[in-house]
């Protein structure tokens, strides 16, 4: 196969670039191939963090192990941050002052965790290695924890913080919990969940700002009052980590915007995993989606347009979050849906289904995994509900 480009470079070195680099090879690339990441690790996992952030699991979990770069002639350059894309030369400016010239570029530069706004740098977060372990590391005797939001994150922090026998107390803006997300009802669901193993959840609440006194911190509310604690953990969402590519003409409002095959408006410029914000024709929207299972099949997909495939990306997005021995399962999209449909197989089991115009566009199934592929099959079909 001659390649229609040479020299690929993937900025960005975490699930969606590592995945961009392996599809290259398989699919018979042989150009040059560099994977730059701003981190000093080599790419690692993400998921695992909340558990070895919170006391257990394998500190870190790499994606490849290092002789797999060297078996697939890959560069892997760490501690190198883009800092500029110059799109007219062909260039990434990184922070070293290395210039990296491209002529095939995916970018991959995923999320970062979004600021807190007055007492930030009092804060935990767990978006990287470095974040689980200074969590991890300062743990030892606390008893009280504030953890600020009840997303997807937030709750799995307070599952482990809570099974690790500490008091947790959880703030969150929304009448409860993933509400916004997945609905009211599911959100009771977890709230429920929640409080069986002692967690003091704390809706329609909204956190100001945090103050360190002694070894204490006061998390002050927007109704006046304040909770003091040991330790505060902010899960307050992410955003598409996009500074860099300000000033090179890619519309970066919520991600790099894509077309359905995740090209970007510059040529030879894909873009891929928590960062592309995409056209979906299954669900005929434009979306971006910050989900491990995405992340791998966008690197893959991207890579794959850039060396000359137009298949559009039709997946149908999938999550899962464990808390406690809730298993969670999500698939499709459940925004905009104007239905939701709640079933109750077993207690501690749950199905949810969500649909737009009489048509089917999610499912959630808690300890309920059986039924996932039907439901996907379902989504997929723009099966009416
Ligand atoms: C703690 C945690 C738990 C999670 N758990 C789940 C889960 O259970 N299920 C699920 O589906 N998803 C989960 N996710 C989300 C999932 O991990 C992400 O969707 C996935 O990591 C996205 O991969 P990515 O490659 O697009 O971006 P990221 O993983 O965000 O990686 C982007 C990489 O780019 C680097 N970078 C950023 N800017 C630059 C720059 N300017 N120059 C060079 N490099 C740069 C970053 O350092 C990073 O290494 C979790 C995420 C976190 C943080």
């Amino acid at each position: 196969m001659e390649d229609t480009v040479d020299n690929i470079v993937v900025v960005g070195g975490s699930v969606a670039g590592v995945h961009a680099v392996e599809a290259a090879r398989e699919r018979g690339y042989r150009g040059s191939l560099t994977l730059m990441g701003a981190e000093s690790e080599m790419p690692y996992d993400r998921p695992p963090l909340v558990e070895s952030s919170t006391g257990g699991g394998k500190p870190i979990q790499h994606l490849r192990p290092a002789a797999w770069y060297d078996a697939h002639d890959v560069t892997l350059l760490r501690d190198c941050r883009a800092i500029e894309l110059d799109p007219g030369n062909r260039v990434v400016r990184t922070s070293s002052g290395l210039p990296v010239p491209y002529a095939g570029l995916v970018i991959a530069t995923g999320s970062q965790s979004r600021g807190f706004a007055a007492g930030g740098e009092h804060l935990y977060s767990v978006r990287s290695h470095e974040d689980a372990e200074a969590l991890r590391g300062r743990l030892t005797g606390v008893e009280h924890v504030v953890v600020i939001g009840a997303g997807f994150l937030g709750l799995e922090l307070t599952a482990g913080l809570a099974l690790s026998g500490r008091r947790v107390t959880v703030i969150e803006v929304a009448p409860a919990p993933l509400a916004r997300v997945l609905g009211d009802a599911v959100g009771r669901w977890f709230l429920g969940l929640h409080e069986q193993h002692g967690v003091d959840i704390m809706c329609s609440t909204l956190a100001v700002a945090v103050d360190a006194v002694d070894d204490r911190y006061i998390v002050q509310l927007a109704d006046g009052e304040s909770i003091t604690a040991d330790l505060v953990v902010a899960a307050t969402g992410a955003e598409p980590a996009v500074e860099w590519l300000r000033g090179s003409g890619l519309d970066v409002t919520d991600g790099v915007v894509c077309n359905a095959a995740l090209e970007t408006t510059l040529t030879d410029v894909v873009a891929a995993g928590d960062i592309a914000r995409w056209y979906n024709p299954l669900f005929d929207e434009s979306m971006r989606v910050q989900q491990w299972t995405n992340a791998v099949e966008q690197g893959r997909h991207a890579m794959a347009s850039l060396l000359g495939s137009d298949e559009p990306f039709t997946s149908v997005p999938f999550l899962g979050s464990d808390q406690y021995d809730a298993r969670m399962r999500f698939v499709g999209v459940s925004n905009a849906a104007d239905s939701v449909r709640i079933e109750q197989p077993s207690s501690g089991s749950l199905v949810a289904t969500y649909a737009r115009d009489g048509v089917q566009v999610g499912a959630l199934c808690i300890n309920a995994t059986g039924q996932l592929a039907h439901h996907a099959q379902r989504i997929k079909e723009r099966a009416p509900m």
